[in-house]
């Protein structure tokens, strides 16, 4: 940032500044020793704040069998640092939307940033990215430089021949008067507030995210930053056929997501709109209703996939079949064909992967190795082809219970290992009563007329802060062991490797 720039915005009286909860917060966050009592007892300061989160954590964003009911499930279940990212989500927008300013629309600011964070939970959840809140909080401030020049600079967006509601001009104005942009802005202010560097990143390459290094494993998350404002904008303006196919390209070379995943996105965030705009208590209205958006966007989707079918015909090549095929090989390269969970070469990789985020953000994993019970003698007793429909209900059975953020892998036979991200040993053990109670009361249809109840018995294994393991083979290999334990206590139990006396796995 230009140091007489700086030098303005740190003078500036005015200046955004997060209520006294969320400095609290973030303070606690930036403790590495963070304590959940105690921000547990800071969130039952603010009854509003608490009621929210639980209202987040019941709705339809997280589809969970049963009610969460107070702050500590709803910790366990979504995690410490999803937790913190929505109560500052809820604090400082409900007291950044009091501030005023001159230039700016304040009401379609807010707007625009509401549609945002909307958008960017389903781009997280349909990429089955972990840190979905974070992703929420990060949309929902990325234009936050805006309401600081605004403040600073008061004439800046006051002119008569910009259009307020038009993202693109605002920015070039800032450009054209300041030399930098709101999102460089942005990113300064929350270095002021002590926010996480992840944040920062994210919010200084929202409106350029080619700053970041495709291979820098954070560009994913500002990139979903930057497509959600973008996505926000399908909703709010009449967006030319070209456009959208232009949004929908940088989705899919972005992202990896079809057109077809695209309409899903949009779909999606035009559901959970009514779902934020309660929350927020504001009314978002759209340029048209969003069913009309939606066949928009479809109709000129269509249209490419046309004019794409079109060259296609002329170089007498089948290209949308050939895309068909590497998708159809994309999926079955990741996925065991009988019972469509992960293979397992995808499921080593994401043990990998996710033992290393959570190294690198100081995060718990859990582990939970399932092998089903006596299942060679449903083999031997109703044949393969029973057995094999048995391995397919329990996969679907697997993946019910747990949550879209955890992974479901099958290792071999009749084993199966679940990749619980962010989720504390206490967590995996709700998770584990679940999945054993529902497969005590299931009853695969095997055959016409024969159904069949299996059981399962699960090994859990907990990568902490407090109680490292020094690679993911070794927390398998613990999980492994509690499975075994679990087996020759009886099956059907879970037993946590924790819980193992050492001199029991001599
Ligand atoms: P335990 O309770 O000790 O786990 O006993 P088990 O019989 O479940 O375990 P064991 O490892 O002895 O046998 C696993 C059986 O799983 C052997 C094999 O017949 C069956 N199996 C493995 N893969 C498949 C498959 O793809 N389809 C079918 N139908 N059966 C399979
Ligand atoms: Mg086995
Ligand atoms: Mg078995």
């Amino acid at each position: 940032m230009l140091p007489e720039i700086e030098e303005k915005l740190r003078s500036c009286p005015s200046l955004p500044s997060p209520p006294i909860i969320a400095a609290q917060i973030i303070n606690l966050v930036n403790d590495p020793e963070v304590d959940i009592k105690k921000f547990t007892a800071l969130l039952r300061c603010d009854p509003a704040l608490s009621s929210k989160i639980l209202r987040i954590a019941n709705s339809p964003v997280y589809p969970y069998p049963k009610k969460i009911e107070n702050l500590h499930q709803a910790l366990m279940i979504l995690g410490l640092n999803a937790t913190v990212s929505l109560a500052l989500s809820f604090s400082l927008i409900t007291s950044l939307k009091k501030s005023v300013g001159s230039g700016l629309d304040y009401g379609f600011f807010w707007k625009r940033a509401l549609l945002s964070g909307t958008a960017a939970r389903v781009i997280g959840i349909t990429c089955r990215m972990v840190e979905v809140e974070e992703l929420y909080l990060a949309s929902l401030l990325q234009d936050l430089g805006m309401l600081v020049l605004d403040k600073a600079f008061p004439n800046l967006y006051a002119s008569k021949d910009l259009n307020p509601k038009c993202h693109k001009s605002l920015l070039q104005r800032e450009q054209d008067m300041l030399g930098i942009t709101h999102a460089a802005t942005g990113s300064w202010l929350l270095a002021q507030w002590n926010f996480p560097d992840r944040f920062r990143l994210a919010i200084a390459g929202s409106d350029d995210p080619d700053r970041v290094p495709s291979q820098d494993e954070r560009a994913r998350f500002v990139y979903c930053v930057n497509l959600s404002g973008k996505i926000a904008e399908v909703f709010l303006y009449k967006m030319e056929s070209e456009a959208l196919q232009v949004l929908q390209q940088q989705t899919e070379s972005w992202l990896g997501l079809p057109s077809k995943v695209f309409l899903e996105i949009l779909e999606k965030t035009k559901i959970h709109l009514a779902e934020t705009e309660q929350l927020f208590e504001t009314e978002i209205p759209t340029w048209t209703d969003p069913q009309t958006i939606l066949d928009n966007a479809r109709e000129a989707l269509l249209f490419r996939n046309l004019q794409i079918l079109k060259e296609v015909e002329e170089l007498q090549i089948g290209t949308v079949a050939m895309e068909a095929q590497f998708n159809n090989l994309e999926e079955s390269n990741r996925h065991d064909p009988l019972t469509g969970v992960l293979n397992r070469a995808y499921l080593d990789k994401s043990l990998e992967s996710s033992f290393e985020q959570a190294r690198a953000h100081d995060e718990c994993l859990t582990l939970v190795f399932g092998d089903l019970d006596k299942f060679k003698s449903v083999n031997d007793t109703y044949g393969h082809h029973a057995g094999d429909v048995i391995l397919q209900s329990a996969a679907r059975t697997l993946i019910s219970k747990v949550r879209t953020t955890d992974l479901v892998g099958r290792y071999g036979g009749e084993e199966f290992v679940l990749i619980l991200p962010k989720t504390p040993a206490e967590a995996a053990h709700i998770v584990c009563n679940r999945i054993l109670e529902a497969f005590r009361t299931t009853e695969h249809e095997v055959a016409r007329d024969t159904q069949l109840t299996v059981t399962i018995s699960l090994g859990i294994a907990t990568h902490s802060p407090d109680k490292p393991f020094s690679n993911v083979q070794a927390l398998l290999q613990a999980s492994d062991e509690a499975v075994y334990f679990a087996k020759t206590h009886g099956g059907n139990q879970y037993m946590s490797y924790e819980s193992i006396e050492p001199a029991a796995l001599i």
